[in-house]
């Protein structure tokens, strides 16, 4: 029980196939009260009933400040405390530079990358006031080998910027107690890839990986425990690579 008694907030943890739940069924198992944020359509509620009882299911829009600042009010109401926060939340679209327009720039960078500061924002003076926290900032491989398997320039830049941000809030909030760390994950069997893979070319990038699969979701949650949790008590500002050798550097 790495978690017990500990209070999560998920982004973006509704998906039953995702990053995020995969990561708040995890969390629970360790003992952790958790707070699943996703939007109206994905119904946090019906995710966080998934889970067992005592968790929350919150709807909340990450790239709107008021719903952050709401949504976080909400978990400090329900537990009382908030322990840590995984920025899950994002979106992506295959795309090349030339095409990118403003609206596609906005849509990708906003999700991602404005979503972790505006929900980083929301938890951070709960965290303050603790003198304790952790947040996890899901960022991505694409971010540091410059994209090239499914999202485009924009959304490697979205990603960069995560992890930019993710390590000038741990400069910032160290002393305070507050750990702020990345993830890189590789390529992870979510509905973000669904339908814009074939198996063949699943199969062909699995063969230039050295544990030679894709990652799971699960991959990506025992990542987060292990952020969330004490056993990463020395650990501020790192990116945490999950991408099975994928990118060794
Ligand atoms: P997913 O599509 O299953 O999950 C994304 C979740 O974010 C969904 O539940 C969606 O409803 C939610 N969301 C979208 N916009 C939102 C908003 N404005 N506010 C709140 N929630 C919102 O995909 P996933 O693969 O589980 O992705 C999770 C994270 O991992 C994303 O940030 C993604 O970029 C990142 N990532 C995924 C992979 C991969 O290969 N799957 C690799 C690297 C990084």
């Amino acid at each position: 029980m790495l978690l017990k008694d500990k209070t999560v907030v998920i982004t973006g943890g509704a998906g039953l196939n995702g990053l995020g739940f995969a990561t708040a069924r995890l969390m629970a198992a360790h003992g952790a009260r958790v707070a699943v944020l996703d939007l109206e359509r994905a119904d946090p509620a019906a995710a966080a009933a998934q889970l067992g009882p005592g968790h929350r299911g919150i709807v909340a829009d990450v790239t709107d400040k008021a719903s952050c600042d709401a949504a976080a009010a909400a978990v400090l109401e329900a537990f009382g405390r908030i322990d840590a926060l995984v920025n899950n939340a994002g979106i992506t679209q295959p795309a090349r530079t030339l095409a990118i327009s403003g609206t596609d720039y906005d849509r990708i960078l906003d999700v991602s990358l404005r979503g972790t500061l505006y929900m980083s924002q929301a938890v951070l003076p709960a965290m303050q006031e603790q003198g304790s926290g952790s947040i996890v900032c899901i960022s991505s491989v694409s971010a540091q080998r410059g994209g090239g398997i499914l999202g485009g320039p924009h959304y490697s830049a979205a990603k960069a910027g995560v992890l930019g941000l993710a390590r000038a809030m741990a400069r910032e909030f160290g002393p305070e107690g507050i750990r702020i760390n990345s993830i890189a994950p590789g390529l992870i069997g979510t509905d973000i890839i669904k339908g814009k893979l074939t198996e063949e070319k699943k199969a062909e990038i699995a063969e230039t990986i050295p544990l030679a699969r894709l990652g799971r979701a699960e991959d990506i949650a025992g990542a987060c425990v292990f952020l969330a949790s004490d056993l990463s008590l020395y650990c501020t500002g790192i990116t945490l690579d999950v991408n099975g050798g994928m990118l060794i550097h």
